[in-house]
């Protein structure tokens, strides 16, 4: 996925601790424990640039007429305990590496108090994903300040894979200057402690990109999420203040933000896919992003060449990684960069039938979670033999269930359902 990179048709990937310390043919490593890859294809893992964990539990509840995704994912966040955010966050991690995303930009913008912040930050550490937990609000509207005294809390952990941002929100309406005041607060905050920060830009999506322009918020630690029709000049601008940007395919295009046009953002250089929340995507499968950014983008070009596969696969894994500010780590297979690995197997019936050809089409349009037979992320095998380790799956999907009944359930005390 490097520049200068080239496929290995066969090779070996030597691990050490938790880094890739060497790459190529018929390496020599006495004692090491061997996973055998033969006839699969090894890639980096996946970086899913923008996410929100917390609403995993609450799949299928969000049905385009019956119930949008802003006001009943509100509802149901504001009935969630510690531990349901736990359960929450923790399930939609193993579901992310279970299909190859090994590191999640994970904008957590439901922190009621610093339980709800501890239980997020401990379920990202218990599943073994690397993350960036962007700590934010207590919900989504803008009327609260972020808890940045506890956020740098957890920030001091230096936990090896685990690290934190800032959620930004900017004012709901955008006049309201005692509330720039506030947000300008944390986003101070947030930059001289040398924190990544990201924004949402969609809704007033034209006016809040002239906002983060006008009053110079775009800068290298910032990372914009959305802005779908963004126009020439603010991209122009976001790209000379090197900040990144990430979007969300099935997310932008379920809830009507219109077409995730990919070549649209073409001049930006440090640029991600994000799956935007397991259950508002429907699954947490960054190949079912990639598929639908390919076929937006032939379909609304009318030309089946444009995609370009392998360009796709680097957006979801080193334009991720350099979207997040984690490039040094993550993001393609090199010597010194952290061990992110994910290994597919075209034994299914799906991946059937590929004689030669491009491996990355292949990948783009047919691989899918169940392919993903093992995962490591920062040298430790978390899925091996199409099987997470260490997981008691049963146990896992029980807790999910119980946990999203009983929000439900508390959510409906407090607030009337829709009809
Ligand atoms: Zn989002």
């Amino acid at each position: 996925m490097t520049p200068d990179g080239n496929d290995l048709p066969q090779g070996d990937i030597l691990i050490r601790n938790n880094s890739i310390v060497a790459i190529g043919e018929h390496l020599s490593a006495p004692g090491a424990n061997i996973i055998e890859a033969k006839g699969s294809f090894v890639l980096p893992g996946f970086v899913d640039a923008h996410s929100h964990l917390w609403v995993t539990t609450q799949r299928g509840q969000f049905r385009n007429g019956a119930g949008k995704f802003f006001p009943v994912s509100s509802a149901l966040g504001k009935a969630m305990q510690p531990e349901d955010i736990h359960t929450a966050i923790y399930t939609g991690a193993l579901e992310l590496l279970n299909g190859g995303v090994t590191t999640s930009g994970d904008f957590f913008d439901n922190i009621h108090a610093p339980a709800w912040g501890d239980a997020g930050f401990r379920a990202l550490q218990e599943a073994g994903i690397r993350a960036i937990m962007f700590y934010g609000g207590p919900d989504k509207t803008t009327r609260y300040p972020i808890d940045i005294t506890h956020a740098a809390s957890l920030a001091r952990r230096h936990d090896p894979r685990v690290s934190v941002g800032l959620a930004w929100r900017l004012p709901r309406q955008l006049a309201d200057e005692q509330n720039w005041a506030m947000r300008d607060r944390e986003y101070q905050w947030a930059k001289q402690h040398s924190l990544p920060l990201q924004v949402h830009v969609s809704g007033e999506a034209d006016a809040m990109f002239n906002a983060l322009i006008d009053r110079h918020y775009l800068a290298s630690f910032v990372t914009v999420v959305h802005a779908t029709d963004a126009r020439a000049a603010q991209l122009e601008a976001l790209e000379t203040a090197g900040a990144s940007l990430v979007v969300t395919p099935v997310s932008e295009q379920r809830v009507g933000y219109g077409l995730t046009r990919i070549d649209h953002f073409k001049g930006v250089s440090r640029f991600g896919l994000g799956i935007d929340g397991n259950s508002l995507a429907g699954s947490g499968d960054m190949y079912a992003n990639l598929r639908l950014a390919a076929l937006t983008m032939s379909g609304a070009a009318a030309d089946e060449t444009r995609p370009d596969p392998r360009q796709l696969l680097k957006m979801a894994t080193l334009g991720g990684a350099q979207a997040l500010g984690l490039e040094k780590e993550t993001g393609s297979l090199a010597v010194g960069k952290r061990a992110d690995i994910q290994i597919i197997s075209p034994d299914t019936l799906s991946m059937s039938g590929f004689g030669g050809g491009d491996p990355a089409a292949l990948l783009l349009y047919s691989a899918q979670p169940q392919n993903v037979t093992t995962v490591i992320v920062d040298g430790r095998v978390l899925k091996q033999n199409g099987t997470l380790s260490g997981v008691d799956l049963a146990e896992v999907l029980a807790d999910a269930q119980r946990s999203a009944e009983a929000i439900r359930q508390r959510a409906a005390q407090t607030t009337p359902t829709a009809p």
